[in-house]
């Protein structure tokens, strides 16, 4: 494979900042990196100028459903590449296949369907620009009926720790995410028995007042699902499980920042609570996302969408079709700085899964996952494990 050195005026690392400065990439890594000074191109590699440009490492989005028309709970090839090909174009270069609930067989179909897709990922190196499946995040069954959202009611199931390893089995072992209301009988079972397995225990769809929540969190959940949409809201008598993921520094909380789900002065509150250092930004986003209005599946049941907002029949938010540049250029516009709303969908996202030093970060060594920004923040470019880009 050929060596490719992109020259961009700015590099977010993120952590750190580079003016004029250099990436060289060999195969699907990165090779070498630095100050344009610094460096010394080999003779015959091909050139990417992005003059003017800001490259930072490609976007982790932990909690996405479809795209392109297609939905994961597909669980075929065909539908899976549609939407890692159409989400690539957005910047995002990995990303975690989010399940939505439906009956445990059906789900099981499409999870070993899913880990076939990224057994096969991992195989190959990319031939065509395309985000990596990281893994599966399960969001539901084991959440609750008050706020279960668009989830349909009759495949919600209480948190059991052999369905939970039936899913586990049927997913390969990938699952990386498994949302769980913390105040269903046999949750604190379930958030145990995904800590031992390595796998995020996050808090999502829940009622849970705010003991219930601290049991969770003492428990073992790290993470919290679509911050303040399907959670009970926060109160200032009864704080809730708001009040319980705003103030535990260990809890890392995503956000759907399409400024539809969340108003901004809550996504405000919640990056002055938590800091920078916890908030992830995540799509949420469906089949619909890059495509027009209209109507699309959500695993077993139709979405409309109307001025890129996803409603189901009944008229409740259904997902949406944000995608990860658009949230990053969100959250700037209501004044978080560049390199924080940068880490917020990368190295962040990267540290939760396990996978930083490898994803969401420019690093020698790590898979050449990039985007260049033009400077009103719109995606240039996109380099997915050293495939596309020039
Ligand atoms: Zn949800």
């Amino acid at each position: 494979m050929p060596t490719t050195a992109i020259h961009a005026s700015r590099i977010l690392t993120p952590d750190d900042e580079i003016s004029d400065g250099v990436i060289v990439v060999e195969g699907s890594r990165i090779a070498a990196m630095g100050h344009r000074d610094e460096m010394r191109l080999p003779a015959d590699c091909i050139d990417f100028v992005a003059t003017g440009m800001t490259v930072v490492p490609g976007f982790v989005d932990v909690h996405i459903h479809g795209a392109g028309g297609h939905d994961v709970m597909e669980g075929d090839a065909r539908a899976l590449d549609r939407i890692t090909s159409t989400v690539a174009r957005h910047g995002t270069t990995s990303m975690v296949a989010t399940t939505v609930t439906a009956p445990i067989d059906e789900t099981c179909r499409s999870l070993q369907g899913i880990a076939s897709y990224i057994r096969a990922q991992e195989k190959a190196e990319p031939d065509h620009l395309c985000a990596e499946i990281l893994g599966v995040h399960l969001e539901g069954p084991f959440i609750s009926k008050a706020r279960r959202g668009v989830h349909p009611p009759d495949s919600l199931a209480r948190p059991s720790v052999e369905t939970f390893g039936k899913l586990v089995e049927a997913a390969d072992h990938l699952v990386k995410i498994v949302t769980v209301a913390p105040e269903l009988p046999g949750a604190l079972e379930l958030i145990a028995a995904a800590v031992a397995a390595k796998i995020v225990a996050a808090i999502g769809h829940t009622d849970a007042d705010y003991d219930q929540a601290r049991a969770a969190i003492h428990a073992g959940a790290r993470h919290a699902v679509h911050m303040y949409n399907a959670m009970r809201p926060f109160e200032h008598r009864d704080p809730g499980v708001v009040g319980a993921i705003l103030t535990d520094p260990e809890v890392t909380a995503e956000v759907i920042a399409d400024l539809v789900h969340v108003a901004g002065p809550a996504i405000q509150v919640l990056m002055g609570t938590k800091g920078f250092d916890t908030v992830l930004l995540v799509s949420d986003g469906i089949a619909a996302t890059g495509m027009p209005d209209g109507n699309y599946r959500l695993g077993n049941f139709e979405v409309s969408v109307k001025d890129g907002v996803a409603r189901n029949s009944e008229g409740k938010l259904a997902g949406s079709t944000l995608t990860m540049d658009r949230a990053v250029r969100n959250v700037v516009s209501i004044g978080v700085p560049l390199q924080d709303a940068v880490r917020m969908a990368t190295v962040l996202p990267a540290r939760r899964l396990g996978v930083a030093g490898k994803k969401g970060i420019i690093a020698i060594g790590a898979d050449a996952d990039l985007v260049a920004l033009t400077s009103d923040l719109r995606v240039a470019g996109v380099m997915t494990r050293g495939a596309g880009l020039a």
